[in-house]
């Protein structure tokens, strides 16, 4: 074991094994048993972001178990975004940062359908407002040009694929500059662009893309006030607009 602990770099003290060899144990829990040993050293910071893993053997060794456990388990770890195969360098623990952990989030709003989608709908009617009236009052001149770049594009985009560019660029541009990362990758995972590209189409289709085009002028001349409470309204009336529109169009998405 000391070996193994040296070779592999992980200083600090290893989980005990399990009890129980793997031998006519399910597959799953033993694999679910290496998850749950490999998340613990990550939360008691024996590893830490940016760390290399040991190699697979060692690292069985360490943990006591099978080389294709540690597989199952590091291949699962990594679709989570806690572990990254870097080709040719090995395992290494990602960033631990929100956008890292919060990938796989991005499914819940592109899967969801009828009432859940309207429930992702009414939470980000909570956050982004909310993002929106800070990011009112931090905003810097770089970061406004930018949200006016993308303003722009709304106003000249002709296709839906333009418009739907622009319009994720502009919300996108927003909340960063609110400056906390967590509420970025959640915002960022409540957002569908397929969703979002019906929207834009359906409004499109029905003559009332300026409606939405609306809603950006307002959000932007908020940010342009500095002022954060026109800018919490303008961001409520634009999903509302989106979410009205979903609960007129509910049939098309069950
Ligand atoms: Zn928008």
């Amino acid at each position: 074991m000391d070996k193994a602990t040296e070779a592999g770099g992980v200083g600090a003290t290893v989980p005990a094994a399990p009890p129980s060899p793997e031998a006519g144990t399910a597959r799953t829990s033993v694999t679910q048993r290496a998850i749950a040993q490999i998340k613990a050293m990550i939360a008691d910071g024996t590893l830490r972001a940016g760390q290399r893993l040991p190699t697979e053997r060692e690292f069985a060794v360490q943990l006591g178990l099978s080389r294709s456990s540690m597989r199952e388990a590091t291949r699962a770890l990594t679709s989570l975004g806690v572990l990254e195969a870097r080709h040719g360098a090995g395992v290494y623990v990602t960033g631990l940062r929100p956008s890292d952990l919060l990938e796989t989030f991005g499914v819940v709003a592109e899967f969801s359908r009828g009432t859940a989608l309207i429930e992702l709908i009414q939470v980000r009617r909570i956050l982004e407002p909310y993002a929106t009236s800070i990011a009112a009052a931090r905003i810097t001149p770089e970061q406004l040009a930018e949200v006016h770049t993308h303003l722009e594009r709304i106003g000249e985009g002709t296709s839906v694929e333009e418009m739907v560019a622009a319009d994720l660029d502009f919300h996108q541009a927003i909340v960063s500059a609110a400056g906390n990362s967590a509420l970025t990758a959640i915002v960022e995972g409540l957002s569908s662009r397929t969703f979002r590209a019906r929207v834009w189409r359906g409004h499109k289709d029905a003559g009332v893309v300026s409606r939405l085009r609306n809603d950006h002028d307002r959000i932007y001349q908020a940010l342009i006030q500095r002022d954060p409470e026109a800018a919490r309204a303008a961001a409520t009336t634009h999903i509302l607009e989106v979410e009205n529109w979903l609960r007129a169009n509910i049939a098309d998405y069950q």
